[in-house]
């Protein structure tokens, strides 16, 4: 499943799944915190929550491309018999209208953007809401967000800096919002704009993710070492380098495969950051991202577990009724209940920390 939508970002659902599967529907009731970008303009936020999900469909570029926030949830639709397993993308303005194609996602995105914030760089705080459904994901939603500018340009306001923040700080102020502080090498990170609202938002770094983006254009004799490290600017959460496409490489349509094998290749054969591989790379930093959401799995497994009793229950009392009479239903009760019983061992056994592993073995 390496190729679907939020593999990446997500793979312990495969191991859910396993779980799951002999309970249908379970695993969309599992609900995420939700993961929102912030730091200045094109500093390549859209570049980094596209390559989490592993498909292109953000615009993204030189100049504003990101004027209106996207809400992209990610929902589970579980697997079902005679469901081929496609992903498809709605937008919340187009109610039922199904799309396959994701180059035609970006095209809506940004219709939708000039339709509400005007063509020329102005910026509105109404979201666009995108779901996207596949078997492959978990529910959670993705948060792009306009880049903080200091300069009105275009239709821009005169306050737009003072507007773009208070719009960004509506979403990471959220308790259960994960912020990814994104912060381009190129400029100076010691007053990076995003750690500086990341902070103000969530003051304790307990859901800060540091990322820092175009460490591949840094000036020359320069690195990004001592802050990825957390030696500059310290955060509980740690950072992550990362390599994402140039300008030039989406010009050229450099696939996100490509893009990703550059990254790996980069860091491998860079003196400096071949010796920090924990810190540096997009599969990095979704593993970082697992291990926050998987922690969140693991605090609301309790409640699901206690749920799945008292079904179980449920179903033993139903079958008592049965008796002999109804033989071939009674057997089918009985089948279930094996399963049942077997599902909620390997819930107990993950909840009460006996198994680290999310696993059904
Ligand atoms: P956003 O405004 O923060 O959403 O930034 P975008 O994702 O739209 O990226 C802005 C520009 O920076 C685009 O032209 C990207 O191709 C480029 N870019 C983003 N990340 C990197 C990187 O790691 N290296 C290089 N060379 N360019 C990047
Ligand atoms: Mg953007």
């Amino acid at each position: 499943a390496s190729t679907t939508i939020g593999s990446s970002v997500i793979p312990i659902i495969n191991r859910l799944q396993d779980i799951f599967s002999p309970v249908d529907g379970e695993l969309s009731k599992i609900s995420l915190p939700q993961v929102a970008v912030v730091g200045s303009q094109s500093s390549g936020k859209s570049s980094v929550l596209e390559a989490l999900v592993g498909r292109d469909f953000l615009p993204r570029g030189c100049d504003i491309c990101t004027r209106r926030p996207l809400a992209l949830m990610l929902v589970n639709r579980p697997r079902n018999p005679g469901d081929d397993g496609r992903e498809w993308a709605e937008f919340r303005h187009l109610p039922g209208k199904r799309f396959f194609d994701f180059t035609k996602v970006r095209q809506e995105i940004m219709a939708e953007t000039n339709k509400e914030a005007g063509s020329n760089r102005g910026v509105s705080e109404k979201q666009i809401g995108l779901k996207i459904s596949s078997p492959n994901v978990l529910n959670m939603t993705l948060v792009d967000l306009p880049g903080i500018t200091k300069v009105p340009v275009g239709d821009q306001p005169t306050d737009i800096e003072a507007r773009i923040r208070k719009m960004i700080m509506a979403y990471i102020r959220q308790e259960n919002c994960i912020i990814l502080a994104v912060s381009p090498a190129n400029s100076d990170l010691a007053t990076s704009d995003a750690l500086q609202m990341a902070r103000e938002a969530d003051p304790t770094g307990s859901r800060t993710i540091g990322v820092i983006t175009k460490l591949d254009i840094m000036d020359r004799g320069t690195n990004a070492c001592n802050f990825l490290l957390g030696k500059v600017v310290p955060l509980r959460l740690g950072y992550v380098g990362v390599v994402n496409r140039s300008q030039e490489d989406i010009n050229k349509n450099r696939s996100m495969q490509d893009a990703l094998a550059y990254e790996k290749n980069f860091f491998r054969d860079h003196p400096v950051y071949n010796g920090l591989s924990d810190r540096c790379g997009i599969p990095q930093l979704a593993k970082k991202l697992n291990q926050i959401l998987e922690q969140h799995i693991r605090m609301v497994l309790p409640g699901l577990k206690s749920e799945l009793h008292s079904r179980l229950n449920a179903v033993a009392k139903e079958l008592q009724k049965y008796g002999d009479v109804m033989e071939s239903k009674a057997e089918k009760e009985t089948m279930l209940l094996n399963i049942l019983t077997k599902y909620c061992e390997a819930f107990s056994a993950m909840v009460d920390g006996r198994s680290q592993e999310i696993s059904t073995k």
